[in-house]
Parts: C-alpha cells; structure tokens; sequence
C-alpha cells in the first residue's frame, strides 16, 4: 500500500493551495481529482478578492477582469461599492492552481475519484481511490486525509462533520457564459429583486470575452416550484442591463451547483481535516467561497506542518486548525450565517421583506438613519438615497 503524509481529496482552489504549501516543504502529498482536469466541471462564477489572486496565481493570463464596482440593484435604486477583485474562469484558474501543486512536488492524479475512507487508529487512515480510466479500486494510507472534496464531501461519514440534513439549508445557482459583454469589464451587477426572486438574486460579471451571468436561490422557494434555470432565462430577456446586450449571443458554456449555507460545528477530528465547500465556507448573502477556501488551506497548512513535525495527529494537536480558523474568518461567516437566517424567515412578513433586512443590516453602512426607515417602509415614504461614496471597500468574504 503506498504510504503518504496527507491525502487530499479534491482539487478545487481549498484542496490544491493545501497540496501546494504542504508540497513546498517536502512533505509527502497525495492530490487526488475525480475530474479530467481541475475545474472541469466546476459551476462558479470566479470572482474573488484580487489578494488572493495576486498570492496564488499573479499571472495576467490567468486574470479574465480586474473588477473596480459592485453595483446592487435593488427595488428602490442602486448602492454601489468600489473593490479590488478579479474574474477568472474556473476551469483555467483550478487547473493551473492544481498544475502548481504537481510541480511543488505534490503527487497529483486525476481521474481519480476517492469512494470511501476509514480511520485505523491514530496517525492511520485508508483511503480507497477508483482509477476512473482502468476503472480499478485501490487503497492508499496516510497519516491525515483533508477533505477538499465540495458540498457534497465523504467527510459526513464522521458524525462530526455532518451538518443538519435540512434541504433549506442549501442554495442552488445556475449560470451562463455568453459571447460579448453585458457590462462595464471594472463592474459586477447584483441585481436583488422580488420579481426574479423573494431571496436569491441574478448577477452578470464580465470575462475578458464573454459574460457571466447567473441565478441563485435557496432550496425552500426550488421546493415550491420555482425552475431556476427558467429563471434564468427571465434574468437574460427582461433586465435591462442585459437584455439588449446578450441578444441572439451564443452561449458558451452552462453549469449549476449547490452552495452549502451551512458551516460544521467542528473542522477537525483525529487524523482529519475538511475545508472549503466540504465544511460549507461560503458567504450564504454573497455565496461566494474562493477566499474562504484559500484561508482554511493555509490554516490546514499550518496546522499540519506543526502535526508533521512532532509525528502527532491526534484530535488535541489538529484541533489547533479549529483554533486558527475562529481566530480568522469563522466568527464573521457564523454572523453572516445568522443574517441568512433571519432574511429567510422575513420571508414570511412579505416577499420584499428578505432585501429590505438585507439593504439595512449588510449594507447598512450605505445609508443613514431616516433611509433605512425608508428602507423599511419603502414604498411609504418615497426612495430611500444611499449617503454618498465612503471609500469603503467591499469584499465578498
Ligand atoms: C453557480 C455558482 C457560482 C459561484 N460563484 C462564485 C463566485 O463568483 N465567487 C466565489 O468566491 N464563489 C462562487 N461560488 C462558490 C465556489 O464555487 C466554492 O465556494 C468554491 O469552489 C469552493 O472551493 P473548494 O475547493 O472548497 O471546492 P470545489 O471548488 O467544489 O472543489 C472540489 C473538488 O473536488 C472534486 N471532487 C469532489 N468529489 C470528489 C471525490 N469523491 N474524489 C475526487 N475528487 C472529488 C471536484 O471535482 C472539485 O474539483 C459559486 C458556486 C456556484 C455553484
């Protein structure tokens, strides 16, 4: 059985960061991608923080767009941020990301799929891959195995990384890239409408050719029947901004996924780690999960280097991961989580209720006092007016 320090399942932007940082200290790494290529079939739009960017990939070919604004549309006017992210596509991002981790000395295999895991004791953990091509099983050991692997990770096999099995808890987003752009290429459009969704909301970014342009929304309104990519359709023929734009364009390539809005309690275990959509670290007011991913990867990184050095992998020494993340992003993403929550159940006071609470708790800082009465009473008391530019810089973490 071939031996390994840690075995990472999944190469999406959290699993080949952690290859890579592991892999530049020597250690002995194992990447394993069901896919053809990383990225194959992964359903995003690719727009994150340009840090991130700038620390992983800083190369302009990589780059599609450097975004400057993200511009809300909402019921009663826009609210605009200014920002520093980029746009990439995924498919050449994640491949190149996975490329790097290969060439830092990481073993990386695709068409590789990992089917099931068990934990033999301490320090001791079989994973059992499936070579897609000879379609053969075999079994691979490691002292720690990462869980890099999606929303729809093996990691639930441990109770302590189960999240709740409540389907509301799930977003759904489905997205188009079309020939040609729909908008300014510094500027990414949200638009936040009860006519497209009670909560979910359509968004249009620019590659350096095509556009991005999807829809999202959350299991309960899919549940009572609401067809998302019919959504979309809707989204592409009757906003303004991209109807007359993206007619008669040809589509070049449609993905959906699910974004989990759900975070684990715990992130660690005796000889184990999950990180990324696995854990669900994504934004559920932005669902957005590329820097959250990159975080946890150093994180883990950290942690692990500790691990290796002193050959411990019990749950105290890795729980230090846990530690590192809380210290990091985690208290903010539990308070957007809690933010979701209560937008989703202002479903129930009327359908414009989910962005009213969300213009005045997340964008609060846009508008004073009397406008977020406004807000709330909107359409009473006339159009609420956000104050004018602050210099605050928007990120989607
Ligand atoms: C439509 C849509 C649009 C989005 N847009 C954005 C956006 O614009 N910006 C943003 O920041 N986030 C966005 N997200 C969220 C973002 O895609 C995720 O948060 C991010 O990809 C998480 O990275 P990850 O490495 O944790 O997981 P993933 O990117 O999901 O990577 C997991 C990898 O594991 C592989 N894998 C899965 N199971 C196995 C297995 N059993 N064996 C081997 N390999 C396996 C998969 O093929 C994949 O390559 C979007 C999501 C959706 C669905």
């Amino acid at each position: 059985m071939e031996q390994f320090d840690v075995v990472i399942l999944g190469a999406g932007p959290a699993g080949s960061v952690l290859a890579r940082l592991l892999a530049e200290k020597s250690h002995k790494v194992l990447l394993v991608e069901k896919d053809a290529y990383a990225g194959k079939t992964t359903a995003c739009g690719g727009l994150f923080d340009k840090p991130y960017f700038d620390r992983y990939v800083n190369d302009p070919k990589i780059m599609e767009q450097h975004i400057r604004r993200n511009v809300f549309k909402m019921p009663w006017g826009d609210v605009t941020y200014d920002c520093d992210q980029v746009t990439v596509k995924r498919r050449i991002f994640d491949r190149f990301l996975a490329d790097r981790a290969g060439e830092s000395g990481a073993d990386y295999r695709t068409r590789t799929r990992a089917v099931d895991w068990k934990r033999i004791e301490t320090g001791h953990i079989e994973v059992q891959l499936q070579d897609l091509d000879k379609k053969e099983k075999y079994t691979v050991r490691a002292k720690v195995v990462a869980f890099a692997d999606g929303p729809h990770t093996l990691a639930k096999k441990n109770p302590r990384f189960d999240h709740k099995k409540n389907r509301k808890n799930w977003a759904y987003a489905y997205a188009y890239e079309m020939q040609g752009l729909a908008t300014r290429p510094d500027e990414m459009i949200i638009y936040l409408d009860k006519a497209l969704f009670p909560w979910g909301y359509g968004w249009i970014f620019p590659d350096s050719d095509v556009s991005n342009i999807g829809v999202g929304t959350i299991q309960s309104e899919i549940d009572k029947g609401i067809k998302v990519k019919e959504k979309l359709f809707e989204f592409i023929n009757s906003y303004a901004a991209s109807a007359p734009l993206l007619k008669a364009r040809e589509i070049t390539d449609k993905k959906g996924g699910f974004i989990p809005m759900w975070l684990i309690d715990h992130y660690s275990d005796d000889s184990q780690l999950v990180l990324g959509d696995a854990a669900g670290m994504v934004s559920p007011l932005f669902g957005a999960g590329i820097d959250y991913a990159i975080d946890a990867a150093e994180a883990a990184a950290a942690t692990l280097e500790e691990a290796l050095a002193g050959q411990a992998f019990d749950a105290a020494t890795l729980s230090a991961y846990d530690r590192r993340l809380k210290e990091g992003f985690i208290i903010d993403l539990r308070k957007q989580m809690l933010v979701a929550r209560i937008i989703i159940n202002s479903l129930k006071f009327g359908a414009q209720w989910p962005v009213k609470i969300l213009a005045v708790i997340a964008f609060g800082g846009k508008y004073n006092r009397w406008n977020k009465i406004k807000i709330l009473l909107y359409p009473l008391l006339g159009r609420p007016e956000p104050v004018p530019e602050n210099g605050e810089i928007l990120s989607h973490k």
